[in-house]
């Protein structure tokens, strides 16, 4: 049974948050999303093997605190999404092109505007 990160109590491996400290545990409610935190005062990325090779493009690097694919680069690389059903894997792309879904919402927004008048 692994242990919180916050208070180190043992808890349930598919449990959503601790239920002694609360502290989330899982991302989007899904008890197959591990959320990976921050737990020495130092971003997450500072140790991330994405962050090295600068491959990742997630918005709060590289100040993540939290991150769903956090990869200890000590660990290397292998598949970070590997565990996630194509519904999960969906959703984590979703939330790290949410940027780019906007603009592109906004570009042809404006486009339709400009073309109706
Ligand atoms: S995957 Fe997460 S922890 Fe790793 S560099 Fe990107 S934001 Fe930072
Ligand atoms: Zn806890």
């Amino acid at each position: 049974m692994p242990d919180c990160p916050k208070c180190h109590q043992p808890v349930d491996s598919q449990a959503l948050e601790c239920p002694y400290c609360r502290t989330v545990l899982k991302a989007y409610g899904h008890p197959g999303m591990k959320l990976y935190r921050a737990m020495d005062g130092e971003p997450l990325c500072t140790t991330c093997a994405y962050h090295e090779d600068d491959t990742c493009n997630f918005p709060k690097r590289p100040y993540a605190m939290d991150c769903t694919l956090y990869r200890d680069r000590d660990q290397g690389i292998a598949s970070p999404t590997a565990g996630y059903t194509p519904r999960v894997r969906l959703r984590v792309w979703f939330s790290h092109n949410l940027v780019w879904m906007v603009l592109i919402g906004l570009l042809l927004f404006s486009l339709f505007i400009t073309l109706a008048s």
